[in-house]
């Protein structure tokens, strides 16, 4: 299942405002209103189903034992640690089961347990993603419960005897899938508006791992209905699935700047590395620019470090949208990223860093009742013009970056080394003003 992922909160000039100790409350009203309002409504639901579900040792055995099982795939994956942001478990594998075996209270129940030691033992993450989260799961996987009941009558040690009750099990899974989607999708879009539906909704890695743990759920629910005991079989495999997919998440996650999405300066030297050597065994064009956010310090000063860290979000959205897939970008930096465009030449490499700088100018960042604009100054550098590995390119870059705040900032510059003087063309400008 999707996980809540991490918000920084950092205190300024070391004294905690109100929303820095309840970050619920710096949320938009909306999106406040909405978490609140799920939460509210997962809990008059369970209120309301636990008075009127019948009591049962059986129903209660079931439920702690499938409950045990996912506390044990936390604890057994704990150590590897949890990527940042948001991240995806097999945790579906035990709640599918509670919903589909067991009344739909215990849908409603089952992710509380499983979300506190999560948060006690693997992240403490900010509280009220935790509280919707598990609200999320809970509804969507009582009202999965609800319709499976409705459809194969009494659910008190119920075991899947037909291929109807199987073919019932598997849609109720989808519909558990895609009710918690569109309740977290609904959140995401609340809380980054810009972000398109399709992004928040739609992303086939996820689809891929929905349907693992859709197969995983039913097949758990299947054999634990046959007996309690073949939970036993069933635990190692979720274990070892569950461990496989944190690695690759966190391999992943080791390559990504948390901050803006982008590589982080390591992976992007290593692929910019790669990019050089096969331009220069194939003889093709490359450039490296150097984009720097203009006053930055200004925003983090009249606005705050959050503040700050979106509009470096926003930055890095708006330079990945300018470009192509296999140009490569990444966050050198504190507010500076790094772009290599393979196969360009000067002219190009100008045209894509005006363009930057002109999609970045125009851009403005919704704050408060106020709109934040901000302005970036890029350095360019061209392969075989100016350097000749990565070391001399970037060296070549930071130089023109630095003409570029010394000619008064928002514009592209080359370096005005003796080489690109005499081989830029006369016509041509080495500095773009706006
Ligand atoms: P210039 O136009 O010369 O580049 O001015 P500047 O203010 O952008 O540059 P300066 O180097 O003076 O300040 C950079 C600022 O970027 C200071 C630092 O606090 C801020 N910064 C660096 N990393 C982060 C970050 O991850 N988040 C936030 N919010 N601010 C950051
Ligand atoms: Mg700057
Ligand atoms: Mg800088």
């Amino acid at each position: 299942m999707t996980a809540p992922g991490e918000i920084a909160v950092e205190p300024r000039g070391g004294v905690l405002s109100l929303a820095d100790r309840w970050p619920l409350l710096a949320l938009p009203t909306p999106l406040a209103l909405y978490l609140c309002g799920t939460v509210g409504f997962a809990a008059g639901a369970a209120g309301f189903l636990a008075t009127s579900t019948g009591f049962r040792w059986s129903d209660l055995i079931t439920f702690i034992a499938l409950t045990a099982c996912g506390a044990v795939c936390i604890e057994a994956t704990r150590r590897l640690g949890m990527p940042a942001g948001v991240s995806r478990d097999l945790l579906s594998a035990w709640w599918l089961p509670v919903a589909l075996l067991l009344p739909p209270v215990y849908a409603l129940l089952a992710p509380l347990p499983l979300q506190f030691l999560l948060q006690i033992r693997v992240r403490a993450t900010v509280l009220y993603r935790r509280v919707f989260s598990a609200a999320a799961i809970g509804l969507s996987a009582a009202v999965a419960s609800t319709v499976f009941h409705a459809g194969v009558g009494d659910p008190g040690g119920y075991s899947f005897g037909s291929g109807t009750a199987i073919a019932l099990a598997v849609g109720c899974a989808v519909l558990f899938t895609v009710l918690n989607t569109a309740l977290i999708a609904i959140a995401a879009h609340m809380a980054d508006p810009e972000t398109p539906w399709r992004d928040v909704l739609w992303d086939r890695e996820r689809v891929l791992l929905d349907v693992v743990e859709l197969c995983l759920g039913v097949l758990v629910a299947i054999a634990c209905g046959l007996s309690l005991l073949l939970l036993a079989l069933t635990l190692p495999p979720v274990v070892l699935l569950q461990r496989s997919l944190l690695h690759a998440q966190l391999k992943a996650a080791a390559r990504t700047d948390a901050k803006t999405g982008l590589l982080n300066a390591t992976a992007w030297q290593r692929e910019a590395d790669t990019e050089i050597v096969r331009a220069r065994r194939t003889g093709e064009t490359l450039a490296l620019l150097i984009v720097d956010i203009d006053h930055f310090k200004r925003v983090n000063d009249s606005y705050g470090h959050l503040v700050g860290d979106q509009v470096l979000a926003g930055v890095a959205t708006a330079l990945r949208s300018q470009l192509r897939d296999y140009d490569v970008v990444g966050r050198f930096g504190g507010e500076e990223f790094v772009v290599l465009l393979p196969r360009a030449d000067v002219a190009e490499a100008r045209r894509v860093a005006e363009r930057l700088r002109s999609r970045v100018g125009r851009m403005a960042i919704p704050v408060d009742d106020a709109m934040i604009t901000v302005t970036i100054s890029a350095g360019v550098a061209i392969m075989s013009l100016h350097g000749d590995d990565l070391i001399e390119l970037l060296a070549a870059a930071d130089l023109a970056l630095y003409r570029a705040k010394e000619l008064g900032r928002d514009r592209v510059c080359l370096p005005a080394a003796p080489a690109a003087s005499r081989r830029v063309r006369e016509d041509e400008p080495d500095c773009g003003i706006p």
